[in-house]
């Protein structure tokens, strides 16, 4: 089961964070991944730790807010492996400032990257998976775009709107075999939350409010991923996987 063997995956903002997590989980699954972000010196050495362990893997630099980049970088996955099986659009940023200092460039460039190209690489996607009648459509959400916090309102516009998408998509492509799912994590303690780990008072309120104890590891995404790609998750579309140690659970 779960077996990924043969696939070919895209993960964009796989240079480190979840992101990097859950590509070392396809790959250890069998699958093919392309592994984007912009930074390319850091990709190539992600691509040869996957090497080492004998996982496959390539690198695909690129801008997640430029669409033609990220729709030549599938056509060219088909152009060379055959086929293109699985989509995980989980490139993010996050800018925290109060509404009344919120310049309105930082809201647009937060939904450019979040948002307009999650949209962007899933059509590309869809391109490529219509025809094939098979493929999955992943997209990183949050626990931010069911409960919210001070400080992040593009971000959580951002997710909120991801989590509609994902719906919206999976009754439009789920007639062509393809499902379109979101996970929504928690707290995980990745470069983005760097201030939020150096906070001690923030560090403590999320361990304090999550029943889990703890902030996420990244062990913990990955696998989460590979059940979403898999053949045994075909009915499972148009669902908000949260990944939380039930902190969007408890009061
Ligand atoms: P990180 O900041 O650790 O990693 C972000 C990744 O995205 C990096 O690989 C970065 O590489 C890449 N990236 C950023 N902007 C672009 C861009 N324009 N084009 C291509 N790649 C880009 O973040 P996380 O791993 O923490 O977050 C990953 C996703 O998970 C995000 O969508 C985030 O919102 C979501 N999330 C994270 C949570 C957490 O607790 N960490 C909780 C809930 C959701 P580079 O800078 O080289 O391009």
């Amino acid at each position: 089961m779960f077996n990924l063997s043969g696939k070919v995956a895209l993960v964009s903002g796989a240079s480190r964070g979840l992101g990097w997590a859950m590509s070392q989980s396809l790959a250890s699954a069998g699958a093919h991944v392309i592994l984007n972000a912009r930074d390319e010196s850091v990709l190539k050495e992600r691509v040869k730790e996957l090497s080492a362990k004998g996982l496959k893997g390539e690198a695909a630099a690129f801008d997640v807010t430029d669409h033609a980049a990220g729709g030549a970088c599938i056509q060219a996955a088909v152009k060379k492996h055959g086929r293109f099986d699985i989509l995980i659009a989980n490139a993010g940023i996050q800018h925290r400032k109060p509404i009344t200092e919120f310049e309105t460039a930082d809201f647009e460039r937060v939904i450019s990257t979040n948002l307009t190209a999650v949209w962007a690489l899933a059509r590309e996607a869809a391109r490529v998976m219509i025809p094939a009648k098979r493929g999955r459509i992943i997209m990183t959400g949050s626990v931010s775009a069911i409960l919210a916090r001070p400080t992040i309102s593009a971000y959580i516009a951002s997710k909120g709107a991801v989590h509609a998408l994902t719906r919206e998509l999976a009754v439009e492509l789920a007639q062509h075999s393809i499902t379109v799912n979101a996970i929504a994590p928690g707290y995980f303690a990745t470069e983005m939350n760097t201030a939020l780990i150096q906070n001690k008072e923030f560090n403590d309120w999320v361990c304090k409010r999550t029943p889990a104890g703890r902030w996420g590891e990244l062990k913990e995404i990955g696998p989460v991923a590979v059940f979403l790609a898999s053949d045994e998750a075909s009915y499972v579309n148009g669902h908000v996987l949260v990944t939380d140690g039930a902190f969007s659970a408890a009061m």
